[in-house]
C-alpha cells in the first residue's frame, strides 16, 4: 500500500512521510557527511542523529587486541544451549498449552526487542503512549538481552560505526563473533570509547527505561525464567522438566538466536538493493525468525523508518503490531520514508537486485 494512503489526519495515526530531501546538514560532520555517498540524505527524524552511519570513523591501524574471554558468560551460554537442545527432544512430549505458552512468550518477548528496544528506543522511529511503553518494557525484560539503555547504546554504535572496531558486533570479525562471540569476550576498547560519545540523553530522560535498568536483574529472573517455568507446571500440570527446558530454555534460546541472526546472517548473506557499499543485507529467513527485522540493507540505509523495511506487513509482524497499536491510539508519529526517496536511493547506490532497478 502506498505510504500516502495511510496518512490520516489524527495525530495518533499519522505517518510522517518525506518526499524531498530536507535542507541542512547532519549535526557533527557538516558538509563532509552530507556529501558522502553512504549518508542517507532523506532523514525524516531530525531529533535523532546518533544512529546514522558515520563514514568518517575508521579503524585505527595495527593489530586488534587479543580476545579476553568472559568465562561466566561462556559457561552460562553453554548451559542455556544444552538445556535448549534437550528441550527440542522434549517438545513432542509437551502438552498443547505448553507449546502455545512458549510460542506466545517467544512472540511477545520478540516484540520487546523489535518494536521496543529496536524501533522505539534505539531509533525513535515512532512514538508510544505509556500503556504501550509499559507493555514493551515488560516484553523486553522477558527477552533478557541487556536492559533497553544498554541495548540501545550498543545498537546506535552498531549503526553509527558499522563494521569497525567500535561496532559491538562487527561482522568483519566473522559469523561467530557477530552472532554470539561478542557477548563472550570483553568489549573492544573502541566500542567503549566511541560508545561514550553517543547521545543517550533521550534514554536517560525516560523514567521507564531507567526504572527497568535499576531493577533489571530481579525482573529478568522473575519474568524470563521463573514465571514461564512455573505457569505450565502449576496451571495445566506440565512436568517441571518440560516447563523448564521447553518454555524457558528453548524459548529463550530461540529468541536470542533469532535476534543474533540479524547481526550475523543479515550482515553476510543476501542482496543489497538499497546500498551496495554497506555490509548489511536483505534476508527473508532472518525476517521470518526475527519477526520482521531481516530487511537489513534497507534498515541500515534508512534507520529512521518505523517498518525497518521498504514494505509494511510483508514478513513483518512487528510493523503489523505497531500499526495495530496506532489504530488503538497507542502508537503515533510513525516515520516512513517515501517511495520516491527509496527509488532514488536504489538508483544511486543499489546493487541492481531490486525489482525497480
Ligand atoms: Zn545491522
Ligand atoms: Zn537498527
Amino acid at each position: 500500500m502506498p505510504a500516502h494512503m495511510l496518512q490520516l489526519s489524527s495525530s495518533y495515526t499519522t505517518t510522517t512521510t518525506i518526499r524531498a530531501p530536507p535542507k541542512g546538514s547532519p549535526q557533527n560532520e557538516g558538509e563532509k557527511l552530507e556529501n558522502h555517498p553512504l549518508y542517507s540524505e532523506e532523514d525524516i527524524r531530525p531529533e535523532m542523529k546518533d544512529d546514522i552511519y558515520d563514514p568518517s570513523y575508521q579503524d585505527a591501524e595495527g593489530p586488534r587486541p587479543k580476545f579476553e574471554f568472559v568465562w561466566r558468560n561462556i559457561i552460562l551460554m553453554c548451559l542455556l544451549h544444552l538445556g535448549a537442545l534437550y528441550g527440542i527432544i522434549l517438545v513432542p512430549t509437551c502438552k498443547f498449552y505448553t507449546w502455545l505458552w512458549a510460542y506466545v512468550y517467544y512472540l511477545i518477548s520478540g516484540l520487546g526487542i523489535t518494536a521496543g528496544a529496536h524501533r522505539l528506543w534505539s531509533h525513535r522511529t515512532y512514538k508510544a503512549r505509556l500503556p504501550l511503553r509499559l507493555f514493551l518494557i515488560i516484553a523486553n525484560t522477558m527477552a533478557f538481552q541487556n536492559d533497553v539503555y544498554e541495548w540501545a547504546r550498543d545498537h546506535r554504535a552498531h549503526h553509527k560505526f558499522s563494521e569497525t572496531d567500535a561496532d559491538p558486533h562487527n561482522s568483519r570479525r566473522g559469523f561467530f563473533f557477530s552472532h554470539v562471540g561478542w557477548l563472550l569476550v570483553r568489549k573492544h576498547p573502541a566500542v567503549k570509547e566511541k560508545g561514550a560519545t553517543l547521545n543517550l540523553s533521550d534514554l536517560k530522560a525516560e523514567k521507564l527505561v531507567m526504572f527497568q535498568r535499576r531493577y533489571y536483574k530481579p525482573a529478568v529472573l522473575l519474568i524470563c525464567f521463573i514465571l514461564p517455568t512455573l505457569v505450565p507446571w502449576f496451571y495445566w500440570g506440565e512436568t517441571f522438566l518440560n516447563s523448564l527446558c521447553v518454555a524457558t530454555f528453548l524459548r529463550y534460546a530461540v529468541v536470542l538466536n533469532a535476534t543474533w541472526l540479524v547481526n550475523s546472517a543479515a550482515h553476510l548473506y543476501g542482496y543489497r538493493p538499497y546500498d551496495k557499499n554497506i555490509n548489511s543485507r536483505e534476508n527473508i529467513l532472518v525476517s521470518l525468525g526475527a519477526v520482521g527485522e531481516g530487511f537489513h540493507n534497507y534498515h541500515h540505509t534508512f534507520p529512521y523508518d518505523y517498518s525497518a523495511s521498504e514494505y509494511r506487513w510483508h514478513i513483518n509482524f512487528t510493523t503489523f503490531f505497531i500499526d495495530c497499536m496506532a489504530v488503538l491510539g497507542l502508537a503515533y508519529d510513525r516515520k516512513k520514508v517515501s517511495k520516491t526517496a527509496v527509488l532514488a536511493r536504489i538508483k544511486r547506490t543499489g546493487d541492481g537486485s531490486h525489482k525497480s532497478a
